[in-house]
């Protein structure tokens, strides 16, 4: 699932092929849940405008229109935002991808039937595709002044984080800190491999109370959250199951995880079985001997 650091290589990647073109024609496939604003009025609406710019928050990107209305895209569970002509297995169906050649699977992707959104402009250039295999992704166009309920109940952006805002935050909580760090209210942006990877780093094993942890090891949290999606973002983000990055190429940061899909592996600090233990429904590993 892609989290802030795929997000936001995904935005500095497609900025620059989305920023000041014109869209000329867009191109979906039938109304579904994927889209909150239904197709035809994405083609009615979105030809002739330009994107100004393309921000992020959270897991949210916001493409900022020449008219004041925004578009907003959000990758889900298994969304991919690329531009035309590049090339990744990852982009191959999942009953597809394991059938072909390895010739096959370096071919230029061929918009198919995942293929939801495709933004072609004006100057003929490379297209924007949004496909999603699982459709958990998203596409709304929000008017010049309409409230975005998605937006508005964001928390602060994870590259944001203070351990006094995180201390705050938690004084009442007796919700394990982990589920803490994936509330979207709270912070924005993190989801289950940068929380394991940056409770690892402060050192706070996931199931702590949220309230019981100190404003001491909030602030270690709180530069631990930031470093490991600084490195992410630096990396290319965690290519782990369908993300890829907007040019076809696979983000690094899978190979520096720390904790993360390595339980019973040893602990990279003081050599302890690696535990995964179930927290909120969702997965997590932590070092028994390293996190208290
Ligand atoms: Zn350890």
């Amino acid at each position: 699932m892609p989290e802030l650091p795929e997000v936001e290589v995904t935005r500095r990647q497609i900025a620059s092929l989305l920023e000041n073109r014109v869209i000329a024609d867009v191109i979906t496939t039938k109304p579904s849940y994927f889209f909150l604003t239904p197709p035809s009025t994405l083609k009615r609406e979105l030809p002739g405008r330009r994107c100004e710019r393309l921000e992020r928050r959270g897991k949210y990107l916001i493409a900022h229109l020449d008219d004041g209305r925004r578009l907003l895209l959000h990758l889900g569970m298994t969304g991919q935002l690329f531009g035309s002509g590049v090339a990744s297995v990852r982009l191959l169906s999942s009953t597809g991808g394991g059938t072909l050649a390895p010739e096959q699977q370096q071919r230029a992707f061929a918009p198919d039937q995942h293929t939801h959104l495709r933004l072609r402009f004006a100057d003929s250039g490379r297209e924007v595709l949004f496909r999603d295999t699982r459709k958990f992704g998203k596409v709304e166009l929000l008017l010049a002044d309409q409230a975005s309920e998605r937006l508005d109940k964001l928390g602060i952006d994870a590259l944001q984080v203070t351990g006094t805002l995180l201390h705050q935050a938690t004084r009442a909580r007796a919700t394990a800190i982990k589920n803490v760090l994936l509330d979207q209210s709270v912070i924005a942006g993190v989801g289950n491999i940068y929380a394991d990877e940056a409770l690892f780093l402060a050192q706070v094993r996931p199931k702590r109370a949220a309230k019981k942890v100190t404003l001491q090891e909030h602030e270690r949290l709180a530069a631990a959250i930031v470093a490991v999606l600084t490195r992410s973002i630096e990396t290319g983000g965690s290519s782990i199951s369908d993300y890829v990055r907007p040019d076809g190429s696979d983000g690094g940061y899978q190979d520096e995880r720390r904790v993360y899909g390595r339980a019973n592996e040893p602990c990279l600090a003081c050599g302890s079985a690696i535990k995964r233990i179930v927290i909120g429904q969702r997965s997590t590993c932590y070092c028994p001997a390293c996190q208290r």
